[in-house]
């Protein structure tokens, strides 16, 4: 499985297998994990998630931008999405990448960048997740969280992947400013020397995380589809008398939806990570990896035309 699993990330990057996949993919099942290529196409699959009791967050898809001006264009359309949110009423936050906002660019300009798309998503009510992208990232990433938080971003969250030997650190070092972080286990391929290799290291990693950020005072995000995790958490948090109010599980559009929907009926909060835009590539090449299954259901549907 992890050599598929690297087989399909490392394939990810071949531009004749995205022209391919970009022209057949959507029809052919990347829409069972994204909302669509519009915000007016994501919009009615918000409210849809949002009426069955579901919390939502949603992200313009796309990586590696290459100017300044495509990272204003981002901008933009964070800003739209917020303010369409906020008139339809949606319980819906963004994420983002900032590799989209300008990372791979200049640090400043990503950083400028979020600020902005976080201070208008204050003037609506709402809240900014910054994800989490491959190693090289990390470090930057982290010093733009700090420098919002310190510059009075409070609406403000992050991420920590469990496939890193780092994280724990990580963590120990954003616990005081009681963070808002989601608990990822990891979706890049990354070489031994930062990550774990063997997928129950991550797990057991994902557990010291989880019960250190729990423990804290921040709010944690408990980001993943893994039941053993999940009750985990909930255990913990009840051992520990740690209210509800300060968790909260989150998953994927168009994974273990009943799941989603069981967790709901236990009165936990549930969100749904429910992307939407035309570069939808290289996010469905990471949910193929994480569950090869996942390349069946979309030839599946390929041969039946
Ligand atoms: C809300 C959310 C936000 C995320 N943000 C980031 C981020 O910022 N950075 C980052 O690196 N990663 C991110 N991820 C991805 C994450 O790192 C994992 O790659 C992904 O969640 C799969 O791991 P898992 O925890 O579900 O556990 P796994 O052990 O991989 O899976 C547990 C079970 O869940 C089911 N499952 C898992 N993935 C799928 C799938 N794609 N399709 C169908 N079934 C599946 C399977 O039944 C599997 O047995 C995010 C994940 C979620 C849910």
């Amino acid at each position: 499985m992890s050599v598929l699993r690297s087989v399909i990330l490392a394939a990810a990057d071949s531009h004749r297998l995205q022209r391919l996949v970009q022209k057949y993919g959507f029809r052919l099942g990347a829409s069972r994990f994204v909302a669509g290529e519009t915000l007016d196409d994501a919009v009615p699959v918000l409210r849809r998630l949002n009426g069955e009791g579901l919390l939502t967050n949603t992200t313009l898809l796309g990586e590696g931008v290459r100017d300044e001006a495509e990272t204003a264009a981002v901008v933009s359309a964070y800003r739209e999405a917020l303010d369409r949110i906020h008139t339809e009423g949606l319980r819906t936050n963004v994420a983002l990448k900032l590799t989209a906002l300008g990372l791979s660019i200049d640090e400043e300009l990503a950083h400028r960048n979020v600020g902005e798309v976080a201070a208008h998503a204050a003037t609506r009510g709402n809240s900014v997740r910054i994800d989490m992208e491959e190693s090289g990232h990390v470090e930057a990433t982290l010093r733009i969280y700090r420098g919002l938080r310190e510059s009075g971003h409070d609406n403000v969250g992050a991420v920590l992947q469990s496939y890193l030997y780092r994280s724990e650190n990580d963590l120990a070092a954003l616990l005081p400013l009681a963070p808002n972080l989601r608990l990822v286990k990891g979706a890049y391929l990354e070489p031994p020397e930062v990550a774990y290799p063997q997928k129950g290291d991550v797990d057991a990693a994902y557990v010291r995380l989880l019960e250190a950020s729990l423990g804290g005072e921040g709010f944690t995000a408990v980001a993943t589809h893994d039941e053993t995790l999940i009750e985990h958490a909930i255990a913990f948090a009840r051992e520990h008398g740690i209210p509800n109010e300060r968790f909260q599980f989150q998953m994927l559009y168009g994974v273990r939806p009943r799941l989603q929907l069981e967790l709901v009926g236990r009165g936990f909060d549930v969100l749904v990570a429910t992307p939407y835009g035309p570069e939808w590539y290289r996010y469905l090449m990471r949910r193929l990896a994480e569950r090869p299954a996942n390349l069946l259901f979309l030839l599946r549907n390929l041969v039946r035309g």
